[in-house]
């Protein structure tokens, strides 16, 4: 009964989209680990992306109310930072969904998102956030962010 539970609780969290880029969701960038019933309630394992991303506590919000809704009340949601989140936790389909959505996806090597070329220059450590770097196309000229390899 609980596990048929536990499987909807997966699903609702994988319509809370990554308050960064709302594309995908918490579940597709990975940052929910693990969900079972003890004590009588759920219990959530978060692991933040990275540390000190002001996201953390948005998204944690964004979990609780997704939950409130759907009348889940009886939840705890735990941080855990071992093993530390990677972004080898994002499934080949997520990073697509990245590549589309202009961003450029964690790899070893930077890539256009617009026209696939590996000729490109960083122009900033940091994008928008703290999370991706921003880069300059030299063959097509477009701008983008990349999401940075950890
Ligand atoms: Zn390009």
């Amino acid at each position: 009964m609980q596990s048929g539970k536990i499987k909807e609780i997966w699903k609702l969290l994988d319509s809370v989209p990554d308050p960064e880029i709302p594309v995908i969701s918490v579940v597709e960038l990975g940052v929910v680990r693990n969900i079972s019933f003890t004590n009588n309630a759920y219990q959530i394992l978060i692991t933040p992306t990275y540390s000190g991303c002001p996201a953390v506590k948005t998204f944690i919000d964004d979990i609780k109310s997704c939950l409130k809704t759907n009348k889940i009340f009886n939840f705890d949601i735990k941080i855990i930072y071992a093993p530390a989140w990677t972004t080898d936790w994002m499934s080949v389909e997520t990073k697509e969904k990245l590549r589309k959505y202009g961003i450029s996806p964690p790899s070893n090597k930077v890539v256009c998102p617009q026209c696939n070329s590996s000729n490109t220059v960083l122009v900033s450590e940091f994008g928008a956030t703290a999370c991706k770097s921003f880069h300059k196309c030299s063959e097509c000229l477009e701008p983008f962010e990349h999401f940075k390899c950890i």
